[in-house]
């Protein structure tokens, strides 16, 4: 909005705008041209007027009855009548052009028109008449008049004195007004420029300020989003506040009742600490008298094996294989023992007939019985578990200490290695003692590490062929062709035997024992050929040193447990042609029927208690030393075939062992420290 503008304000604007003051009402008879020039000019124009009306005062020609200038307070400026008609100087007479002249600065009324030139105003007639024109000679008349005239003039002259004294008053005033003007313009100006330079600084001040304005928009509206961030992040985490607090508190009941609960367990382990102090103290006795019992229990099972003897012999029948002939009804029989048919069978029966015994009436003589008792007998159904089930307590001797031995006796094909290793193709029912002894004894071990013992196990697997000791476990490329071994004792003054080359493989279970087969089982099949049935031949004899010790009772035990399976006992036959063959045949033969016969002899020096026991003589009882007689324990399974093409092989096994099954050997001591 405009502000209100002061008068003064309005003129100085005016002026500014170089208008001409015609809208204020002024007492001054200033044209537009002259004011043009400033107030302060206006006495310069004024003087020469006044000079001029002075000047008329001496002019001889003077119409008295001119009309008088209005009065300038009413007369109203005439726009853009700046210049008045010029009066032409020989025109007229001299007053008209006076007053004329004096009136050229005056705004002529609009009543008033111009004259023109040379159309001059006459003199004003006297008494309303114009005056004729006097004849010259009348003098008298012309004086008159010029004395009118005089007259007229000096009345003139004094009016305009008047009007002059007017005029220098208004002028005075006007000059006075002017200087108050100027100076009020000078400090209107001031004032301006004051204000111009406020004006500036305020719209720079404003410019800054805009600019902050919107600097503080910006923010405002940044702060504004921040704000709604934080809001919305508040929210969230009132949110969570509350899922918080709601989870405290689900806590804080849990703990609550976790701190009842504590404090009854912490009165229950006190009284279940008292009580487990009374358990041990109970466990200690209970421990010790197990101690005493597991003691006594070996005492017991070691006077139950020597009753049932140092030295067993059992006998296993095999069944006949597929596509084998049948034997003659009767030809074996297994009579019940004296308990009846619940007894396990301990006899054997087996009948021969032979041709050549004839009788006088040509009839073939009967076959002849022959008995043999045995500490136990296997007919042809008996499983391996159950064959197993009457050696699990021997074998379990040997964890006790007693050198235990296991011989499987008999002609090739009779099932030597069938009962020792087991049947062919895996089968968990035709597993031989071998693995199930091994696992029977792991799991005793186990059961008594309970009590305090710990047990190792050390495998190792050779064959003695024609009186060579070869290792079976040899592995890679010494397979089927392992260096010769030798059988060394350990150490100076040592009883213990090792066979040098072999390997000695700790066991800790079933796997580890099925690998040590498979690969003995491989090593065998290498050294194979068509002419030879190698194993046949050949002693085979898995030994596992056993080492137990009761690291709480200072306590040690260890004993070898000896699984032989023997070279075929079976004769050869004298009628045959000695070829090359043959010979190596027979060669064999000779060296598996000695160091067989030295078992037996061996066995008897033992039974008959010799001083010399010809543990030497044959590389089989030299390794078997530590295990035959003294304190271990024997078993020999007598393998038998079923047919009777066997019979005569089947009968010199049969009697043989029956010599063994006569021997008993001494009272064994555990090998104890
Ligand atoms: P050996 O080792 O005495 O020469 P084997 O153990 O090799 O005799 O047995 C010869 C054959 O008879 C093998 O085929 C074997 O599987 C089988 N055999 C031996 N004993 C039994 C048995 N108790 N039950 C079934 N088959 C048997
Ligand atoms: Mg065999």
């Amino acid at each position: 909005m405009e502000p209100q503008r002061s008068p003064l304000l309005e003129v100085k604007g005016n002026l500014e705008l170089k208008r001409p003051l015609v809208k204020a009402p002024s007492r001054l008879p200033l044209p537009g041209s002259r004011f043009k020039r400033g107030l302060d000019q206006m006495e310069d124009v004024l003087e020469p007027e006044k000079k001029r009306t002075r000047g008329l005062g001496t002019a001889t020609k003077f119409t008295s009855s001119h009309p008088r200038a209005p009065a300038i307070t009413t007369v109203p400026q005439a726009q853009g009548q700046t210049t008045a008609p010029k009066v032409p100087k020989k025109t007229g007479p001299r007053c008209s052009t006076a007053v004329v002249t004096v009136l050229k600065n005056q705004k002529p009324g609009p009543a008033v028109p111009a004259q023109k030139p040379g159309t001059a105003a006459a003199p004003p007639k006297l008494g309303g008449k114009k005056p004729s024109k006097r004849p010259a000679w009348d003098l008298k008349g012309q004086l008159c008049d010029l004395n009118a005239e005089l007259k007229c003039c000096r009345e003139r002259t004094q009016t305009l004195d008047q009007e002059n004294q007017q005029l220098r008053v208004q002028l005075r005033e006007a000059q006075q007004q002017a200087t108050a003007l100027g100076a009020e313009r000078r400090t209107l100006e001031g004032e301006l420029t004051r204000v111009r330079a406020q004006a500036e600084q305020g719209q720079q001040e404003l410019g800054n300020l805009s600019a902050r304005v919107l600097e503080l928009e910006e923010r405002l509206g940044t702060q504004e989003g921040l704000v709604q961030e934080l809001q919305k992040e508040q929210l969230e985490l009132q949110e969570e506040r509350r899922e918080l607090a709601t989870r405290l508190e689900e806590q804080e009941r849990r703990l609550q009742a976790s701190e009842a609960a504590l404090s009854g367990s912490q009165a229950e382990v006190a009284s279940l600490r008292q009580e487990a102090a009374a358990q041990a103290a109970l466990l200690a006795e209970r421990g010790e008298r197990l101690h005493g019992l597991e003691m006594e229990r070996r005492r017991l099972h070691n006077q139950l094996q020597e009753l049932k003897g140092n030295i067993r012999v059992f006998c296993r029948v095999r069944p006949v294989l597929p596509g084998e002939p049948t034997p003659p009804p009767g030809f074996l029989l297994f009579p019940s023992g004296p308990g009846g048919p619940s007894d396990p069978p301990t006899h054997l029966s087996l009948f021969r007939s032979d041709e050549r015994r004839g009788t006088l009436s040509g009839v073939p003589a009967p076959p002849t019985r022959h008995d043999f008792s045995f500490d136990r007998v296997f007919p042809p159904g008996s499983g391996q578990d159950e064959v197993f089930e009457e050696i699990a307590m021997l074998v379990q001797s040997a964890l006790d200490g007693y050198p235990v031995c296991i011989f499987a006796y008999g002609q090739t094909g009779s099932g030597k290695t069938f009962t020792m290793e087991g049947g062919p193709g895996g089968d968990p029912q035709v597993e031989g003692l071998i693995p199930r002894a091994l696992r029977h004894l792991f799991s005793v071990a186990q059961e008594l590490s309970g009590q305090g013992w710990t047990y190792s196990f050390v495998a190792s697997y050779v064959e003695i062929y024609n009186e060579t000791v070869r290792d079976l476990l040899a592995p890679g490329t010494r397979k089927g062709q392992g260096g010769e071994c030798e059988i060394r004792r350990a150490g100076p003054g040592s009883e213990e035997l090792t066979v040098t080359n072999a390997r000695y493989i700790p066991v800790s279970c079933e796997k580890e024992v099925e690998a040590l087969l498979h690969l003995a089982r491989q090593n065998r099949a290498v050294a194979r050929t068509a002419q030879n049935e190698r194993s046949s031949r050949s002693h085979s004899v898995f030994q596992l040193q056993i080492s137990g010790e009761h690291a709480g009772r200072g306590l040690q035990c260890g004993a070898p447990l000896n699984l032989v399976d023997l070279a075929g006992s079976e004769r050869l036959d004298p009628g045959l042609a000695l070829g090359p063959g043959e010979r190596e045949r027979l060669r064999e033969t000779q060296a598996i029927n000695s160091s067989l016969s030295t078992l037996g002899l061996v066995i008897m020096a033992l039974s008959n208690k010799e001083s010399h026991v010809p543990y030497r003589n044959s590389k089989l009882t030299y390794l078997l030393q530590n295990s035959l007689g003294g304190s271990a324990k024997m078993l020999m399974f007598v393998n038998i075939s079923p047919l009777e093409e066997n019979v005569s092989e089947s009968l010199n096994s049969l009697r043989f062992a029956s010599k063994v099954n006569q021997c008993v050997i001494g009272t064994a001591q555990a090998n104890r420290k």
